[in-house]
């Protein structure tokens, strides 16, 4: 008889745990509270406007091919990856705009309209950069931590001690690039996994780097093809997803997950694997004290996490020759207004991340009209003194047009709006239950990576295994394509 899993969510963690262990002959049941699947990866779709909710940048398209080849499938049935170039297009506040590509020759003509020492400088870092994305993926990105000598073994300290991830991400990038709009350019992309560049770990300058030298790539359809496929994937295999059903517990008995209480009632089986955030599964989810272990709610507080995000969805009258499909705008005093956020205030002069599908595919909006999102990162809900309410966000909704009409080409943007919706930290914790409203998790700080994140399998109870944004290896679709592997290989070994 074939062994049943149960997984809570049907987001990227738990439709890609799915397919992984239908392939592998499980029964595979998902629980899922919305009524559409893909958690934070879902869609707005409105009179011939299509807006991607959250994710947009994807990088490492062989992680999000892998899934397919494992359940032995064609990725190229089900979908259509376009590579980027230029990758980004940056707007500074002095007017300047520069394209980043990864077309080496206009690389280098960029880095050297700034400085030979800073194109020399920014190759440098690229190496560095890559060696330590090297090591990370070989030892740490791509295992569990799950006993205390899996991470403290000679072996492993050796090779953590080598990436040097003590110094900040800006304090990092100064050693090699005197720029300032460089920099900012590369601590910009911190803020893709919440954290700030003035305090973090330099461990992440391994997103730009790995944008630079892999190439950013755009789905056809928008991301949100990508959990259609999934979706697909997972009916053809035999799975089952319960949308609109609410998981109120997950059963544990002598020490087992046994399975879970529904408001529709209560399902067994043999595996229980929760994708609904760490944090507020901790806190709501797992009821007895021995299966949260260390998670107790003083720990939960105590911990870290990342920034949350206001996004607007615009719906365009008329095409934006001037946009491609990723674009930033790096406001005045720019260290100021990016540390906000990690401080519990709305930057008064948002630097913004500007996403226009539509440049590059006509499913995305109407003929002759454009989608755009436009993204600014905010305080998590775990500071209390921002209320989510209509004065805050048309006062915030005021300054990101008024900031949106400094970029050129994009002056009349304003009367040019036929269709407008925003999310706030409130959606992502009232739709996804994100622990404080956060877009990406606990936070990557380094006593909450590698070992010292929560890990997939859990610390007392057999049976129960997590996967995620907020589990190891981290945030980030890549990131929780690896976490459902390394749940579905440990699941697997533990019930051989
Ligand atoms: C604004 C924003 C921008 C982002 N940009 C990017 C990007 O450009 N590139 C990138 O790679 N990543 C990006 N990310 C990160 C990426 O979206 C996430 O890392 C990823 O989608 C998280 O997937 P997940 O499976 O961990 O969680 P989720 O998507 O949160 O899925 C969890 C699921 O569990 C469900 N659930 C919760 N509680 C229950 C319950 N009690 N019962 C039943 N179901 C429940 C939720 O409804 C949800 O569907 C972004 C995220 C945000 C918010």
């Amino acid at each position: 008889m074939k062994r049943k899993a149960l997984i809570v969510g049907a987001g990227i963690g738990g439709l890609t745990t799915a397919v992984r262990l239908l392939s592998k002959g499980y029964e595979v049941q998902i629980f899922e509270k919305e009524s559409s699947v893909g958690g934070r990866i879902n869609y707005i779709k409105t009179n011939g406007y299509h807006f991607d909710l959250t994710a947009s940048v994807l990088m490492l398209p062989n992680d999000f091919k892998e899934i397919f080849t494992w359940a032995g499938q064609d990725y190229r049935d089900y979908l259509q990856f376009v590579k980027l170039d230029p990758y980004y297009r940056v707007n500074y506040a002095d007017g300047s705009r520069h394209d980043f590509s990864t077309d080496f020759p206009e690389f280098i003509s960029l880095l050297e309209s700034f400085s030979k020492k800073d194109s020399l400088g920014y190759l440098k870092f690229l190496g560095d950069a890559y060696g330590k994305y090297l090591l990370a993926n070989k030892n740490f990105l791509n295992q569990s931590f799950t006993d205390t000598g899996d991470f403290f073994n000679p072996a492993t300290l050796i090779e953590a001690l080598k990436i040097k991830a003590f110094s900040t991400t800006y304090n990092y990038i100064s050693k090699y690039i005197k720029n300032e709009k460089l920099k900012q350019f590369v601590c910009f992309q911190a803020l893709y996994i919440g954290i700030s560049p003035y305090q973090s770990s330099n461990v992440y300058t391994l997103l730009p780097t790995v944008s630079q030298l892999y190439g950013l790539w755009y789905l056809k359809g928008g991301m949100y093809s990508f959990v259609k496929a999934l979706q697909k994937l997972i009916s053809r295999l035999g799975g089952t997803i319960e949308t609109g059903t609410r998981v109120e517990e997950i059963l544990i008995k002598d020490n087992k997950a046994i399975g879970l209480k529904t408001d529709k009632g209560v399902a067994k089986g043999a595996v229980v694997v929760c994708n609904a955030d760490f944090p507020y599964a901790m806190q709501k989810l797992v009821k007895t004290k021995q299966a949260k272990g260390a998670y107790t709610a003083k720990k939960l507080k105590k911990m870290k996490y990342s920034c949350s995000a206001f996004i607007m969805y615009l719906g365009l009258n008329k095409k934006y020759e001037d946009l491609l499909v990723h674009n930033l705008y790096f406001n005045d005093d720019f260290k100021r207004n990016i540390e906000a956020p990690f401080r519990g205030k709305l930057p008064e002069k948002p630097s913004l991340y500007i996403y226009c599908p539509s440049r590059i595919d006509a499913g995305m909006a109407p003929p002759g009209k454009e989608s755009l999102n436009v993204t600014v990162r905010v305080p998590n809900l775990y500071f209390k003194n921002i209320k989510w309410d209509r004065k805050t966000i048309y006062s915030l909704r005021k300054n990101v047009i008024k900031t949106l009409r400094r970029i050129k080409g994009l002056a009349d943007i304003e009367e040019n709006i036929v269709y407008e919706s925003c999310l706030t930290p409130v959606d992502l914790l009232l739709n996804f239950n994100s622990h404080y409203g956060t877009a990406f998790g606990l936070s990557h700080t380094l006593t909450q990576t590698n070992y010292f994140r929560p890990q997939v399998k859990a610390e007392n109870i057999d049976n129960l295994y997590f996967t995620g944004s907020s589990i190891h290896p981290g945030n980030g679709i890549s990131m929780v394509l690896i976490s459902s592997k390394l749940a579905v290989k440990k699941i697997i070994s533990d019930q051989k």
